[in-house]
């Protein structure tokens, strides 16, 4: 099958080119992936550029500890450089003092991030790259000659070397980590993927080094109102002889507090858990065929302009899709207006502070 020019949208919304590097338009794990899983998603989100207005807290936060283990290990030299990550969370969260919510997810992200640099204050790598966009062919794997149309593009967390050799380091925040958790890592084929690309480029990763961070259940106390405390004085003194109680009104805790409270729960060696995985070639030379396979479906259904919903993919990761609302309006236009926003694709890979390129 031949493959064909791919047309994207531009900030506009009008029909365009897709971006090109070398002439060849550039293709991201994450559009290739939601095809798969839900071609009506690929249609909404990377040919139509909608994306929700409200972002969801659990990516907010994601990302604001993404960057900080970002500056952490750019900052190698800076003797300060706690400071300097915390002050960076500091900013992420310029409304703390009057929203609870951005309260709330700042005490977080604060202890969670203190409880990392102690924890690895000494590391058992050494960083080679930060952050390293790149880019790699996608090849057909009988005649293994690159595609005229598409190459893949990527953003790593960081490439760390080990006495035993070098491996791609991917940061993740997650609610518990549990077998679960750890053997659904190793379906992550985004990150093999990546592993297949970068060693086409010269770097020989033998495995990833998952770098999970737990986020902490810990709630800060509100303490009582006046009422509660009354009732709840009034019910002691009921249970007492004398008919007296000397209960005091609990007062909502204070930041330091819940600090204390959450660096004490982030000492904890449960708290934070690296988990290396081994990259095996037959796995790695499967996903080459199947990435070529979902180019090829994808080149046919844009032929045929066929956008199938999979509503089984509604659902999955516990949460809805992020258009539901749009698919089960039927595609009321009155709704993509209320609730999405037109921008383009494959933010993925921006990066102001390097060379990649912006989409
Ligand atoms: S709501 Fe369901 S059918 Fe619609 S785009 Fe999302 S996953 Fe696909």
């Amino acid at each position: 099958m031949n493959d064909v020019a791919h047309p994207f949208s531009n900030n506009n919304g009008d029909a365009c080119d897709a971006p090109t590097l070398a002439g060849k338009s550039i293709l991201t794990f994450s559009a290739l992936n939601t095809f798969r899983n839900c071609p009506r998603k690929y249609k909404h989100r990377y040919l139509d550029n909608l994306r929700p207005r409200e972002k969801p807290e659990s990516l907010a936060f994601g990302s604001v500890i993404h960057s900080a283990i970002e500056l952490w290990y750019r900052s190698t030299a800076d003797s300060n450089r706690l400071w300097t990550v915390l002050d960076f969370i500091d900013q992420q969260f310029p409304l703390r003092a009057s929203d609870d919510a951005q309260k709330a997810t700042w005490n977080l992200a604060r202890a969670m991030f203190a409880g990392y640099a102690d924890r690895y204050a000494t590391e058992d790598f050494e960083i080679v790259e930060v952050e390293l966009p790149f880019t790699g062919e996608i090849r057909n794997p009988d005649t293994n000659r690159p595609s005229q149309t598409f190459v893949m593009a990527g953003k790593v967390d960081g490439i760390v070397k080990r006495s035993d050799g070098m491996y791609l380091l991917e940061h993740k925040t997650a609610s518990s980590i549990d077998a679960n958790y750890l053997d659904k890592l190793w379906t992550d084929t985004q990150i093999a993927l990546y592993s297949f690309h970068l060693r086409q480029l010269g770097f020989p990763i033998i495995g990833v080094i998952y770098n999970v961070l737990l986020k902490s259940r810990l709630q800060q106390k509100t303490g009582e109102t006046e009422a509660e405390y009354e009732a709840r004085r009034l019910e002691l003194a009921a249970k007492n002889k004398s008919g007296r109680s000397t209960a005091k009104r609990q007062m909502p805790e204070s930041d330091e507090d819940f600090q204390a409270r959450l660096a004490q729960w982030y000492a904890r060696p449960e708290a934070f858990h690296r988990e290396h995985i081994y990259l095996s070639e037959d796995r790695l030379a499967m996903l080459q065929e199947e990435v070529w396979e979902i180019t090829q479906q994808y080149l046919d259904a844009r032929r045929r302009g066929k956008w199938l919903l999979n509503t089984s993919n509604c659902f999955s990761y516990q949460r809805p899709c992020e258009f539901l609302p749009y698919c089960q309006s039927g595609f009321n236009p009155n709704v993509a207006d209320n609730l999405y926003d037109i921008t383009p694709p494959h933010e993925e890979l921006t990066n102001a502070d390097s060379d990649a390129p912006i989409f």
